[in-house]
């Protein structure tokens, strides 16, 4: 790719950032207007110069160029019947991304603002999330513009069934093993696996992570990003001689990450003091009761407002984004991309936050993130940080290769000694890399050169 390989070669910092360069250009040639999958992109590549200076034959093997074009990329029509026999037409995709360390590996959101952009994005971060969890999977993720919020359940069944009747052709549990992501929780990925059975015949458990337990989902998987954003955070916290323990948190959205992010930070003796949904947010001094918002989210199915119906204590404010004016120590976003922007941040750091930790994907913009280091506020990117998740959804693969299932105690404790060593692998990278303490350069260094040297091991393909 590099034009003026030979000359550049004897100062391989001149060549690290030439090809850095010349790649992020044509991938902004190739790509034009994917914004998110551009500022994923970007970010990845500042930190991997450092990679490339220590080895240039990644650069002769053209790895950046290869690392950043999907596998292939599925798009497709999804038809389907409302209650009132009204037809509406959603577009569908599934992005495989890279399957350099096993089968691609990543969720299905369901939300109106799904483009091609949001899932590229999404699935270019799974490559280094998997890669750090330590275990076999490959990256990918999926979804639809179709907006779940104001359908009927029968409705969700037929929409997921006409979905799955076209990428049940790409999936297998050796293949593609799809999850939930936003929009998709258990039910959905019941649907899904109900209508992937029906149409290969028999029973498949290993194609879907995220089930109910009750026919092959593991314990503790509904738990474990949320939880595991919170044991990443306490190795943190821990390392700079901090812990949980009497903390004020703020924690956005009240979804499936949020509620277990709550649940965890709570236990460790921290004061969760608001969360939110995209329709506002809720505000206790005295502390959010997480019960309640399992009860209003996982059961009742409604709005974040309700709660002041069972804690007369909490504000409820309109907005989602005032979150952030509320002064606390530790900030866990848990909602959406791109969340919380520079202003935000400013507030943040005036009002004195100690520590950051993505459980959401990228929901700190760039700018955010430079003023956090900038001030040196703990930092915890979402690739190491939320990577519980699928880290126990290939705990669920396994489980189910095996035709046995663990306890919950045993999924948790497993889980706690991987996000140690995502935290220990990211330390030590961004250390050996001469960025001592940026976990976000240690995570993007450490997920990188697995996949990096898999790739050498293939060959050019
Ligand atoms: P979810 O269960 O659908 O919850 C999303 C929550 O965020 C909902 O409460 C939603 O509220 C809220 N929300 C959306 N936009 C918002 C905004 N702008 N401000 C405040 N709240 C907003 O989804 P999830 O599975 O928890 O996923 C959340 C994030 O974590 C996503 O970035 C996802 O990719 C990432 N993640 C998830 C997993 C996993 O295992 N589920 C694993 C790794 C990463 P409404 O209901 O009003 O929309």
């Amino acid at each position: 790719m590099l034009t003026n390989i030979n000359e550049t070669y004897n100062d391989p910092k001149k060549l690290a950032n030439d090809y850095v360069h010349e790649v992020y250009e044509l991938i902004k040639k190739r790509n034009p207007g994917e914004t998110e999958f551009l500022q994923a992109t970007r970010e990845i590549f500042d930190s991997l110069r450092p990679v490339f200076v220590k080895n240039p034959h990644y650069i002769e093997d053209g790895i950046l160029e290869r690392i950043t074009e999907p596998d292939r990329i599925i798009t497709f029509r999804v038809a389907w019947e409302d209650d009132q026999g009204k037809v509406h037409v959603n577009r569908g995709y599934r992005v495989q991304f890279n399957s350099e360390l096993g089968p691609y590996k990543g969720g299905i959101r369901f939300h109106p603002s799904v483009n091609l952009s949001i899932m590229k994005f999404l699935a270019f971060e799974q490559i280094f999330k998997n890669s750090l969890t330590g275990q076999p999977i490959g990256a990918g993720k999926g979804g639809s513009d179709f907006d779940p919020k104001d359908k009927s359940e029968r409705e969700i069944m037929r929409f997921i069934q006409s979905f799955m009747t076209e990428m049940q052709k790409y999936l297998g549990p050796d293949l593609d093993v799809p999850a939930g992501d936003i929009g998709v929780g258990r039910r959905e990925v019941g649907y899904m696996a109900g209508q992937y059975n029906r149409i290969r015949g028999g029973f498949q458990p290993g194609v879907f992570t995220g089930k109910d337990p009750n026919y092959g989902g593991s314990l503790g998987r509904r738990e474990a990003t949320g939880y595991g954003t919170v044991y990443f955070t306490q190795e943190m916290l821990k390392t700079n001689g901090m812990s949980f323990e009497g903390k004020k948190v703020i924690v956005s959205g009240s979804g499936n990450v949020s509620t277990y992010a709550m649940e965890k930070a709570i236990e460790l003796g921290a004061t969760v003091i608001a969360c939110s949904d995209s329709s506002g947010y809720i505000y206790d001094e005295n502390g959010i009761n997480v019960e309640t918002i399992k009860r209003i989210k996982e059961i009742e199915n409604d709005r974040i407002k309700v709660y002041r119906k069972y804690h007369s204590s909490a504000k409820f404010i309109e907005g989602c984004q005032g979150i952030w004016t509320i002064p606390c120590d530790i900030v866990i976003p848990c909602a959406t991309q791109n969340e919380l922007d520079e202003d935000d941040a400013t507030l943040l750091i005036r009002n004195g936050v100690k520590a950051i930790a993505e459980g959401a994907n990228m929901p700190c913009t760039q700018e955010a993130i430079d003023l956090f280091l900038e001030n040196d506020i703990l930092f915890a990117p979402a690739k190491a940080a939320n990577a519980g998740g699928v880290a126990v959804s290939a705990m669920e693969m396994s489980q189910n290769s095996m035709r046995l299932s663990w306890t919950f105690e045993e999924v948790d404790e497993k889980l706690q000694l991987v996000m140690k060593d995502i935290y220990d692998n990211c330390l030590q990278a961004a250390e050996e890399y001469g960025y001592p303490g940026n976990l976000i350069v240690g995570a993007n260094i450490a997920g990188f050169l697995k996949v990096a040297n898999s790739m050498v091991s293939h060959g050019i393909r």
